[in-house]
């Protein structure tokens, strides 16, 4: 334990970031499930998160990386690690209509900024509560759509904090709800995206908003999709027909979009999994499909 009270006296010697030690991590994710942890720790500069994370890779502290936790299952027991957030790294820059954008701005609020701007490119990411790091990690997307097939370059800090750079993206293992870096223990830091001049682009992200506000449960405490599509199907289909009429004390499939569990009334971790095993479960017994996880799971 010595070893992280001397991280934070790091943090605070070369002034790095802030840290919220004994932070409950239900207030860092959208589902409001998930226990205490160690501390949360926010770099308040690039240069300040690699000094930071070159000490906790040399000094071997358990660390994970948190966006805006919007697709994060947290179990209740208390999380001996830190929490790296980087929503203090948000800014972005536009020259020559080439977008440079630090991993925790919130995609849906980029999205419209800049297609006000009358500039195209992200209008999909519309509605979509995550952070530029969580969107490339998940490679995030919607009607058809995926942060990859827009992204020139991402820059990440490795598993020994040395700065790279990934370019020619659609050689690099990107998928459905797949990126390299799931492989990996890395941060990601930024990325460049190459827009392009419309001036219907403030309609169209407006376009891709209603429907997201008419399909989807946006102001419920939830996580986005449980599980992902299976090849040519669509999950929320699937839980309609052979899992709607479960119940579960806390949690509901929601109304709007059976893919979504709804926290109805402070669930717990542990009851949104057994809501997950049941719905895997009875959708399998009636169709011999199986329905994979899309939500991250941190124990
Ligand atoms: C109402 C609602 C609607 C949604 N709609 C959609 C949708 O239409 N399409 C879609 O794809 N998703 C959707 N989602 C899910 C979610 O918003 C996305 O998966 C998003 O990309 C997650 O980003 P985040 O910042 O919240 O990441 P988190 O949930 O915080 O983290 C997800 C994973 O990314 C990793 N990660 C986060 N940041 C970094 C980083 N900087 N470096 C390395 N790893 C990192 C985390 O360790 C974790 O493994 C929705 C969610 C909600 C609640």
């Amino acid at each position: 334990m010595n070893n992280y009270y001397n991280f934070y006296e790091y943090v605070a010697k070369y002034y790095l970031g802030e840290i919220i030690k004994d932070a409950c991590l239900k207030d860092y994710c959208t589902l409001k499930i998930g226990g205490k942890c160690l501390c949360v720790y926010k770099p308040n500069s690039v240069h300040s998160l690699i000094k930071a994370y070159k000490y906790i890779v040399r000094n071997k502290l358990d660390y994970y990386v948190l966006g805006n936790g919007s697709n994060m299952l947290i179990s209740d027991e208390y999380h001996s690690c830190i929490i790296i957030n980087l929503k203090n790294l948000s800014n972005y820059n536009i020259v020559d209509n080439l977008l440079t954008v630090q991993a925790g701005v919130m995609g849906n609020v980029l999205s419209k900024k800049i297609s006000k701007q009358n500039l195209s490119g992200l209008e999909f990411l519309s509605g979509i509560p995550g952070t530029i790091g969580g969107m490339i990690y998940m490679n995030a997307g919607a009607w058809n759509h995926h942060i990859s097939d827009i992204i020139e370059s991402i820059t990440y800090l490795d598993e020994f904090g040395k700065i790279c750079v990934m370019e020619k993206i659609c050689d690099k293992g990107f998928g459905y709800r797949k990126s390299p870096f799931m492989k990996r223990h890395v941060i990601i830091l930024s990325c460049t995206i190459k827009l392009t001049n419309d001036d219907n682009a403030f309609n169209r992200y407006l376009e891709y908003l209603t429907k997201k506000i008419a399909s989807q449960p946006l102001k419920s405490y939830n996580a986005g999709c449980t599980f992902k599509n299976p090849l040519n199907q669509s999950a929320w289909k699937l839980i309609r027909e052979h899992a709607n009429n479960l119940q579960f004390n806390n949690i509901e499939i929601s109304d709007i979009h059976a893919n979504f569990l709804v926290n109805k009334n402070n669930a717990t971790f542990n009851e949104m999994i057994e809501a997950i095993n049941l719905i895997q479960e009875n959708v399998y017994q009636n169709t011999n499909i199986f329905l994979e996880l899309e939500l991250t799971i941190l124990r």
